[in-house]
């Protein structure tokens, strides 16, 4: 089963939990970490042959264009990650749409290709902000992986289809791709997806995860994590305690536990895992109505 490999390229001043610590003018001013990361990454990748996809930050693909166009060039699909991490409940439809078409500019500028594949900051598609599907259809992407199916205090859409599934939008349909999660008894549903959860919990649980989606559902798995979370030596930002705890625990295993997920199961990129030929949009046997949610 070939499950999807999928990278949110951003740096590690931008998460979502570092925010309220530093503010988006601070940014320039802080050094950079995320070519050395990336190239990291490209080269594990390259060595075990296995393709993902690259969210990137708009900002980032602006300031750092080299760090695209390797990605690119090294055959990966790229994504796009919005371009300020700014949460999309906490846009109007208009703000995210003009920071959507900023992103994609700086991306197509920085490395040609145009992203078709999207991931908001911090799952933040939630059943607030489900407006923002049919933009990125207005906007031309095919594929969104924003939405988790799970209960958190900052994402999820907890009862959403924990599986691929076309949404309808007034402006057409979207692939909607959730990262991995685990039905536990009747209503439970608890995240496999790679990111904080691979990087606090031991290997096996998120291995076993994958084994229950893939064999026993005989669905693929969509798996993320960050750039930052393999770089142990990243300067750490001054975080309250439980941003701090979700933020910098796990970073010296993380690589380890990467490399053990990409022997022990096979990846490529999310366009890879779940095609949707043009003209013919509808792959997948159940459509969602936005409505529903
Ligand atoms: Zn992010």
């Amino acid at each position: 089963m070939l499950n999807a490999l999928t990278i949110d390229v951003e740096e590690y001043f931008h998460p979502t939990e570092v925010q309220s610590t530093i503010s988006q003018s601070d940014w320039d001013g802080l050094p950079s970490r995320v070519e050395a990361q990336v190239e990291r990454i490209l080269a594990t990748t390259e060595n075990l042959k296995v393709k993902a996809t690259f969210f990137v930050l708009g900002w980032v693909a602006e300031r750092h264009p080299c760090v695209v166009r390797a990605i690119h060039a090294a055959g990966h699909e790229i994504g796009c990650h919005s371009y300020w991490h700014r949460l999309v409940y906490d846009l109007s439809p208009e703000e995210f749409r003009r920071d959507t078409q900023r992103a994609v500019a700086a991306i197509q500028d920085a490395c040609g290709a145009t992203p078709r594949v999207y991931r908001a900051p911090s799952y933040s598609i939630t059943s607030r902000s489900l407006w923002a599907l049919e933009i990125l259809v207005e906007e031309g992407f095919t594929h969104d992986s924003s939405i988790f199916p799970v209960s958190h205090d900052r994402y999820g859409i907890p009862g959403f289809e924990r599986h691929a599934r076309s949404v309808e939008t007034k402006s057409g349909p979207l692939l909607e791709v959730p990262v991995a999660t685990v039905q536990v008894g009747k209503t439970g549903v608890v995240p496999v997806g790679g990111g904080g959860y691979l990087r606090l919990l031991p290997y096996r649980y998120t291995a076993a995860g994958i084994r229950r989606v893939n064999r026993d559902e005989r669905q693929p798995a969509c798996i993320y994590f960050h750039p930052w979370e393999l770089d142990p030596d990243q300067p750490r930002l001054p975080l309250k305690p439980i941003s701090r705890l979700r933020t910098y625990t796990g970073l010296h295993g993380m690589s380890k536990k990467l490399d053990c997920l990409l022997r022990d199961f096979r990846f490529g990129t999310l366009s890879e895992v779940y095609p949707v030929a043009a003209g013919e949009r509808k792959t997948f046997e159940h459509a969602v109505s936005v409505g529903n949610y």
